[in-house]
């Protein structure tokens, strides 16, 4: 990938990214405004939730702040945030079915999942330091220009590998996250917290909230094709 394409690319991505954020700010508002059909709060359909899939020892504990909502398996727990914590609105039963959905998961074994998690504590290390190797690795082809080795060339490689593991990383949690939110939209209908008529809408909160995965991807997969192109080809001299 060259770098007016990677230019044109980032730029598609970026504004791709504001309108997923407007269009997921604004759900989340107007779901915040609409009080679910059932009149449960979001910390009974977790536990409900819960129980209808034999899911035990989570516990479900306050967060303050904005979209501070998450499952940590390490901690058995279900953060709910400021907007969903023992709130009855559409986004916060939405919200809480997705989260009780990654326990469901968890419990389940679900094979992506497990990967994911497994990824997790590198991609973040991986996705900062994979970049840096890449341009070490160039630096040292430049340096080493009339030697016959292809050091730069292999370290450029490693860079490549390492930040690969971030991209593997986004690339699991796209269809996690759908899934967790499916799990979500199917236990909704199924249990009726949400009347019927918002039904339709929970399901276009939860895919707003998934199309930021999908954003995180293709920004990611755009970094590797750069990084590619940056390393070059083996005894080659490109910039
Ligand atoms: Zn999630």
């Amino acid at each position: 990938m060259g770098y007016f394409a990677y230019l044109i690319g980032a730029v598609i991505v970026f504004v791709w990214s504001m309108i997923v954020q407007a269009n997921l700010k604004s759900k989340m508002q107007k779901g915040a405004q609409m009080r679910a059909g059932s009149g449960k709060t979001a910390n009974q359909v977790v536990e409900e939730m819960l129980r209808a899939h034999d899911v035990t020892g989570i516990t479900v504990e306050h967060k303050p702040g904005n979209l501070t909502d998450c499952y940590s398996p390490k901690e058995g727990k279900i953060y709910l945030s400021d907007t969903t914590y023992g709130q009855s609105s559409v986004t916060a039963i939405a919200v809480a079915a997705h989260e009780a959905g990654h326990a469901v998961q968890d419990h389940e074994n679900m094979l992506l999942y497990e990967v994911r998690q497994f990824l997790a504590p590198a991609a973040g290390i991986a996705s900062r330091v994979g970049p840096y190797i890449v341009i070490a690795g160039v630096l040292i082809s430049a340096y080493a220009q009339n030697s016959s080795s292809d050091i730069g060339y292999t370290i450029g490689t490693i860079g490549i590998l390492v930040y690969f593991v971030a991209f593997l990383f986004y690339l699991v949690m796209l269809p996690v996250e759908r899934n967790a939110s499916n799990r979500a939209f199917k236990d909704m209908k199924e249990f009726g917290w949400v009347a019927d008529d918002q039904l339709s809408f929970a399901r276009t909160a939860l895919r707003a909230a998934g199309d930021t995965y999908a954003v995180a991807l293709a920004s990611s997969a755009i970094t590797l094709l750069r990084l590619l192109a940056i390393r070059g080809s083996r005894g080659g001299r490109r910039r």
